[in-house]
């Protein structure tokens, strides 16, 4: 379906690729469904109809499993060196780069957020994941192992091979980063992949599966199959021949994953929600904990698993940072991704302004005072206004749950060493910040906080080489870095009597 929103700038590409309904990528053909079925992408900044895309369910799942176990077991892929598969990926990249307005544009329509953010950060870190993962492929060794056992003298080594077809569930937040995130590593050391992505999103995904094809990934390596988390999602999850399933979304579809997993025993990691405490102590450089702060919570419009969504704020600075972080919020520029003048977008989705809208109400029900913003922005499109909340209480929803959306709450403390527990009293633990001054403050914070990140005097700081991940309930496994290497590798022990 063509899009009605025909911005100026609007590249040809995407103007092209938003005309036609868009196939799945299975084998390394387009196809339509196995049902024939078709679902509707909207652009969240007007609700309008974006693309219609080909419905993957069960059936599509079950030609993809089997098209990626036949890469796997047989042909071009397992006998490609790894020097090749690294050239692949490095060249997945360089094709990337050449097409780089045109994803940070489609990204855009079909996320929502501004344009400028998906040409700096979205499309550059996807890059940068798939050459930095290009560079590991040829490094994935494994160890020589003295050992002492028995009479005999042994020779013993390990190897690490890749654990096999991997399903990967992604969410919409970050559509073709969450995607870079899964799929670089995993092709790095030579699994063969399904990709999921959210139906909210799917049109970055399928694009990079043309990139693919284009670079010369064999057929059945690389496969993407859009569709609904109950249906496509599921089956995945559920598949008695794939090995292993990333996934990245909720902590309850986390826990279905998890079940949905247990049938085969398949490898499982999970990148789930956050509630990340960012404190600022009294000797905090306020120039910049202000507008990093504000930038922790509003990056994306919140819709971040690491968003710093719990403010906690030294009582002696706590009026000027929360005048500060709601100046931030007012002088936003709330509209359309593809306005030059925009800075914050709409939510993905008309579910998502219902679940943000949902919890402000509940927490300004509950006592909660909005500093700044609160409620829903009036017209068309998913915007919400960026809200800085005051007055909570720690059994609140607002607290304690994840909102997703642009939603902080500042908190005052009064004693340093009181706000760490406070700060991990979360079932998440998937990032922190602290703000201060003292270089010792700031490394012991670090350590005392339960998180899979903890940042110091910044945030929301990605780079391909820096492991991400959660503890407590936000999470099993790291991403990026070269412990994602971990996710997709077994390590096979061989011993012989010499
Ligand atoms: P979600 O349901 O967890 O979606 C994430 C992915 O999982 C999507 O691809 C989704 O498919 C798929 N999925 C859903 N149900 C499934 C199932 N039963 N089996 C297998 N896959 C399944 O997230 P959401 O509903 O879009 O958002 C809800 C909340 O999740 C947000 O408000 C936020 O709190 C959290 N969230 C967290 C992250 C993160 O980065 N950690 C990202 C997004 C959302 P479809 O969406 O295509 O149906
Ligand atoms: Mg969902």
């Amino acid at each position: 379906m063509a899009t009605t929103l025909a911005a100026p700038t609007l590249h040809r590409n995407v103007a092209e690729f938003l005309s036609k309904p868009r196939k799945m990528l299975v084998n390394g053909k387009w196809v339509d469904s196995v049902s024939g079925k078709t679902f509707e992408t909207y652009n969240p900044a007007t609700g309008e109809v974006l693309a219609t895309v080909a419905e993957g369910d069960r059936a599509d799942i079950e030609q993809a499993v089997k098209a990626a176990r036949r890469a796997f077991e047989s042909g071009k892929w397992p006998e490609m060196s790894p020097s090749k598969r690294g050239r692949l990926l490095w060249k997945l990249a360089d094709l990337l780069e050449a097409n780089l307005e045109e994803f940070a544009q489609l990204e855009t329509l079909d996320n929502g957020k501004p344009l400028t953010i998906a040409r700096v950060a979205d499309v550059p870190l996807a890059i940068d994941m798939f050459r930095y993962m290009a560079g590991w492929a040829t490094k994935v060794e494994g160890n020589t192992i003295p050992i002492s056992s028995g009479g005999a003298k042994y020779f013993a080594y390990t190897l690490r091979e890749p654990v096999g077809v991997v399903g990967q569930i992604i969410p919409w937040n970050f559509p073709l980063l969450m995607a870079a995130w899964k799929l670089a590593p995993a092709l790095a050391v030579g699994c063969t992949v399904i990709l999921k992505p959210a139906e909210q999103t799917p049109l970055t995904a399928l694009r990079l599966g043309e990139l693919a094809m284009e670079a010369g990934f064999p057929d059945g390596v690389f496969n993407v199959v859009p569709g609904f988390g109950e249906t496509a999602g599921a089956a995945l999850a559920a598949h008695p021949d794939v090995d292993k399933i990333a996934f990245t979304g909720s902590t309850e579809v986390g826990r279905l994953i998890l079940q949905a997993a247990a049938g085969n025993l398949k490898k499982v990691s999970l990148e789930l929600g956050g509630k990340s405490p960012n404190i600022i102590f009294p000797d905090a450089d306020l120039s910049v904990a202000i507008p990093g702060s504000a930038s922790g919570i509003f990056f994306n419009q919140g819709q971040c698993c690491c968003a710093g969504s719990r403010l906690f704020v030294h009582k002696s600075i706590f009026d000027e940072v929360v005048d500060g972080v709601a100046k931030v919020a007012k002088d936003f520029h709330v509209g359309p991704g593809f306005d030059a003048a925009t800075n914050m977008g709409p939510l993905v989705s008309q579910e998502q302004l219902d679940r943000v809208c949902g919890y402000l109400d509940s927490g300004i029900s509950e006592g909660a005072k909005a500093v700044v913003g609160g409620k829903k922005k009036s017209g068309a499109g998913y915007f919400v206004e960026p809200t800085v909340l005051v007055d909570t209480k720690p059994d609140m929803k607002v607290i304690k749950e994840e909102i997703f959306g642009p939603v902080v709450a500042a908190i005052p403390f009064s004693d340093p060493e009181e706000v760490l527990p406070t700060a991990n009293n979360s079932i998440y633990g998937l990032a922190a910040a602290v703000w201060t001054r003292d270089i010792g403050k700031a490394h012991r914070t670090a350590a005392k906080l339960r998180a899979g990140t903890v940042w110091i005097n910044c945030y929301n700081v990605f780079d391909a080489a820096l492991p991400f991940g959660g503890y407590k309930q936000s999470g099993w496994g790291r991403e990026m870095g070269h412990d994602a290497l971990e996710l997709y590798t077994e390590t096979k022990a061989v011993c012989a009597q010499l």
